[in-house]
């Protein structure tokens, strides 16, 4: 049996699946991983600020017109359409196999692709709130804005985006949510990660299932402690495996 194939057999055999993913997850759907992005913006706009720079609560808060700049020009697409990940993953989830997607995305495209049990690690571009008065707008009224900042019609406060900044704390709640649901997983795939960042590789330690997935094109400090790798573009993987379920 090939690897795609025992995935196949995996997937079908589970009723507690959990996936994990990351920014590999979504560069299928035109989303590049805001680090190389960010490359592009420094060599386009000679700007003088790495992206852990202007991503960080303290940047947001002494230079929000830089940041929304790249967060406008980088961070947000709004056109971007969810691939064969997303498609199969909330297909697994309809038919009740899949219990939760754990992302570290903030694009949302888990949810456009039918998705409702997405913890969303580093929170979401789809939710903003006034700084002032925390008001909640959506990602319309950011893009609406005419304003170089966008702010809250009715205080004029900063709408700031529901984003995990560097510097912030991660939602306590989701975090507790990822844990449980892969410590009770009995089939876990690992999504467009390279898992050198925290949490991500810490949360999965708690997974105390039968089987575990690999999906990313590089490898990860993880891949001796896998029990199936692929390598192949994880769009195109998840959209062979669904012609065979
Ligand atoms: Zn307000």
């Amino acid at each position: 049996m090939d690897q795609l194939q025992t995935l196949v057999s995996w997937i079908k055999d589970s009723g507690n699946i959990v996936f994990f993913g990351g920014a590999g997850t979504s560069t299928e759907s035109g989303i590049p991983d805001f680090r190389s992005a960010a490359g592009l913006y420094q060599t386009q706009h000679n700007s003088p600020y790495p992206p852990e720079v202007m991503l960080s609560r303290s940047f947001f808060m002494s230079c929000p017109d830089i940041f929304f700049d790249f967060y406008r020009s980088k961070m947000i697409h709004p056109e971007a359409k969810p691939n064969g990940a997303h498609l199969l993953l909330a297909e697994l989830e309809r038919q009740g196999k899949l219990k939760a997607v754990i992302t570290q995305n903030i694009d949302g495209l888990h949810q456009l692709a039918g998705s409702r049990q997405v913890l969303e690690l580093h929170g979401s571009i789809h939710r903003n709130h006034c700084m002032d008065c925390s008001r909640y707008y959506g990602l319309e009224q950011v893009l609406a804005s005419t304003d170089r900042v966008p702010r809250c019609p009715e205080c004029g406060g900063i709408m700031k985006p529901d984003v995990v900044l560097y510097e912030e704390e991660l939602d306590h709640d989701v975090l507790v949510a990822s844990v449980t649901a892969i410590a009770g997983a009995d089939l876990l795939i690992i999504g467009g990660t390279s898992l050198t960042v925290q949490p991500a590789a810490s949360l999965i330690t708690y997974f105390r299932g039968r089987h575990t997935v690999l999906l990313n094109g590089d490898p990860t400090p993880y891949d001796h402690q896998a029990d199936l790798i692929l390598t192949d573009r994880i769009g195109a993987v998840m959209s062979r495996i669904q012609e065979q379920l």
